[in-house]
């Protein structure tokens, strides 16, 4: 399955805007959510204070969900793109899972190539969620 052009497009611009001056480790992700076609995008913003940090994919989604007016905004698909090909970390998986579908993918690529699609199941089988409380 290739990845949507115009996402991946975005995903690979906006991890030049990382902010990444301790680990020199730049990550874009550019995503839609279900019944839009606007792209929402994230880098990673690092913190001299390590624990402050953010990943790109939570900024992405973030700025999604305060967006969207839904009660419960629904994640279509995601982009990850980091220099090498790199899968979410767990905190960004578990975020994912907070608003992602059995439909919803998630695309991988570098700067060169492009990674795979997976859904979150394959991903990060058993997400803690909802369910658990
Ligand atoms: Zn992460």
């Amino acid at each position: 399955m290739a990845i949507p052009s115009d996402l991946l497009e975005a995903a690979r611009a906006v991890r030049l805007n990382a902010y990444a001056p301790y680990s020199s480790f730049f990550v874009g992700a550019a995503l839609r959510m279900r019944g839009s076609d606007q792209i929402f995008v994230g880098c990673n913003v690092e913190n001299a204070s390590y624990g402050a940090t953010m990943c790109a994919e939570r900024v992405a989604i973030f700025s999604a969900v305060a967006a969207s007016s839904q009660a419960k905004p629904r994640l279509k698909e995601l982009v990850v793109v980091g220099k090498e090909i790199i899968p979410p970390c767990g905190l960004c998986l578990q975020v994912i899972s907070e608003f992602a579908d059995e439909d919803t993918l998630i695309h991988l690529a570098s700067v060169e190539e492009e990674g795979g699609s997976y859904r979150l199941s394959e991903l990060m089988p058993k997400s803690f969620s909802q369910e658990h409380l």
